[in-house]
């Protein structure tokens, strides 16, 4: 070996050049068009997992995958033919070891006196860990996990080992908690996402990020679907604890889709889209948790997305319809207001139930133009109810559901303000109700949406109290002006005394706070009398009337309600 002093005395400007192509992380290859003979340097050599400085260019286009190789050869050729001068082509290449490769090769021509290209040579390097490993976690990503899944499935078709599982995992909502926390903080959630899987996995199992919150595992060893929901179940368990970012705080949930391993799966993309079709349908489970895929899931997934397709038209064309149930003051019989509940005439299917297309609304984001749409109708509605004249209507309010998308738009205050504006309604006319899932736990964001809207004058009601773990805290925390007693505690409130007691506990806790109460669902006569026995004020239910279209609405209050009927 030469001291370095003395090479560079030396000045031989090849000793250089041959110093630096050690050194480089690149490979250096030179095709010798008259010796029809390759040239490959060490790195060259450790890149294409080729043995030996000289081969001939076939041994090196074998290795090339079927589907990169025509490009790659057309563009060799057009440099060999003096049709191009460089060339830069990204293909996969087999290593020896059986693992596919991505490569960068980068090639010139050099010519003889008499223009003739005598020479090929260029540099190739290795991109692998760029193309196959997701930026942000540093974990594989799907083109890997494809490749993962495809020598898997071989495996399993050569010896019979299925004992594995795809498991679709993401964390639920995560557009909601990437807002709240900004993106800064959606960052992090998924990175340390990334970590807790992989800390979690056995090996030879693997975790790569796929899209957004969404990320798939091949989970081995794994011999039985409850082995799998275990591991999934385990998952959901690590992510309960709270993330905390710059002073926001969420609890992400995880959802799972998980389908088998079996012979019939040929194509890995055919094991994960099962995986992720029970995703999907995990993701509507509340709270989200694990599904297996079955047969039929793909179908109803594809159903959906033709429901989606179907729900966004039926907006835009006006098929959604609002019906109204009268909100009623119990003291007195007479009507305060109305809860406008949304339907949809389906041209095929007849009248849905918000229940057949609201989760899917939410889920795809169609809830906002729609929630646009509902708020504006029913306050227009009430509008051209008063302004029949009828003084029964003069002092009604409406009251309007809202998802927890709309209720985190930023700009959700001056969407109000635009709607009352638009239909000339006072703010104190319009409630909106917002249940417990609407809320991100102590958000700030949260708190001041509802102190604006407060500020407005738009009373805030909360709708199915008492169904969520958190009611008392959020009742407590933000300026609710009425809690709506959820429909299972009324149902029992005659014939079970825990129903009666926990209806009874909420009114002496709602006075106590200075709000109003409207008991939701009342069926019949002995739920009607025990809330007035207990002094509850308002109420709405079927007693009084079903949701009804506007002409119902007017014809009852033409007709003087249900006086005397339940006096
Ligand atoms: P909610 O806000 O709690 O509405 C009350 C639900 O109870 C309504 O169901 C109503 O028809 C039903 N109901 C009323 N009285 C009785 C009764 O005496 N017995 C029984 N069994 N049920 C009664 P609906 O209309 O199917 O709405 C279901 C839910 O869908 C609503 O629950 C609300 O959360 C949501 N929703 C309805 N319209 C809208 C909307 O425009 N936007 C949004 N975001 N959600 C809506
Ligand atoms: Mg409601
Ligand atoms: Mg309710």
């Amino acid at each position: 070996m030469m001291a370095q002093e003395q090479i560079w005395e030396r000045g031989d400007e090849w000793y250089r050049y041959a110093l630096a192509l050690e050194a480089s992380l690149e490979g250096f290859w030179d095709w010798d068009l008259v010796a029809g003979r390759l040239w490959g340097s060490h790195r060259w050599q450790s890149i294409t997992g080729l043995n030996g400085p000289c081969s001939d260019v076939n041994s090196w286009m074998e290795r090339v995958h079927p589907h990169d190789k025509p490009r790659f050869e057309a563009e060799l050729r057009a440099l060999r033919a003096g049709k191009a001068k460089a060339i830069h082509n990204e293909h996969r290449i087999r290593h020896r070891d059986g693992q596919w490769r991505w490569v960068l090769a980068r090639g010139v021509a050099a010519e003889d006196a008499a223009g003739r290209v005598t020479h090929v040579a260029g540099s190739l390097s290795d991109n692998t860990d760029r193309r196959t490993a997701d930026a942000l976690t540093g974990l594989p990503n799907r083109f890997f996990f494809v490749e993962h899944l495809e020598r898997r499935i071989e495996r399993g078709r050569l010896r019979g080992d299925w004992n594995f599982a795809v498991l679709a995992v993401a964390l639920d909502r995560f557009e909601r908690v990437n807002e709240t926390l900004g993106s800064g903080g959606g960052d992090r959630l998924l990175m340390e996402t990334a970590l807790r899987l992989q800390q979690m996995l056995p090996a030879p199992s693997m975790a790569a990020r796929v899209n957004g919150a969404e990320f798939l595992v091949c989970l081995e060893p794994v011999s039985s679907e409850s082995e799998a929901v275990r591991f999934a179940s385990e998952a959901a368990e690590a992510f309960r604890e709270a993330f905390v970012w710059r002073g926001h705080r969420v609890t992400p949930q995880l959802a799972a889709g998980i389908a088998m391993g079996a012979a019939e799966y040929a194509h890995p993309e055919d094991l994960m889209g099962d995986a992720e079709s029970a995703l999907a349908n995990a993701h509507c489970q509340e709270p989200p948790g694990t599904v297996c895929y079955s047969s039929g899931m793909r179908e109803r997934a594809l159903e959906k997305l033709e429901m989606e397709a179907d729900l966004d038209r039926a907006i835009r064309e006006g098929e959604l319809t609002m019906f109204y149930q009268p909100e009623v003051d119990l003291r007195t019989n007479r009507i305060i207001g109305f809860e406008a509940l949304v339907r949809w005439r389906h041209a095929r299917k007849g009248l849905l139930p918000p229940a057949e297309f609201i989760p899917l609304a939410e889920e795809t984001g169609l809830i906002l133009p729609l929630g646009d749409w509902g708020m504006a109708e029913a306050c227009r509605q009430l509008v051209e109810w008063r302004s029949s004249g009828k003084p029964e209507m003069q002092g009604t309010r409406i009251s309007v559901n809202l998802s927890a998308r709309q209720f985190e738009q930023p700009d959700l205050v001056e969407r109000v303000e635009q709607v009352l504006k638009e239909t000339r309604l006072d703010a104190g006319s319009l409630r909106l109700e917002v249940t417990e899932s609407c809320l991100i736990p102590d958000a700030v964001d949260t708190l001041k949406t509802m102190r604006q809207l407060g500020e407005l004058g738009v009373g805030l009601h909360m709708d199915d109290f008492g169904m969520g773990y958190s009611s008392l805290h959020y009742l407590q925390r933000y300026p609710f002006d009425t809690l709506k007693i959820d429909r299972s505690f009324v149902q029992g409130i005659a014939t079970d005394p825990d129903s009666r007691r926990i209806v009874q506990s909420i009114l002496e806790l709602a006075r106590s706070l200075g709000v109003d109460v409207v008991a939701e669902g009342i069926e019949d006569r002995a739920q009607l009398a025990e809330l007035k026995s207990l002094g509850c004020p308002c109420g709405q239910g079927y007693l009084f009337a079903r949701p009804m279209e506007p002409p119902a609405v007017h014809a009852l209050v033409e007709s003087g309600g249900w006086q005397p009927a339940l006096a």
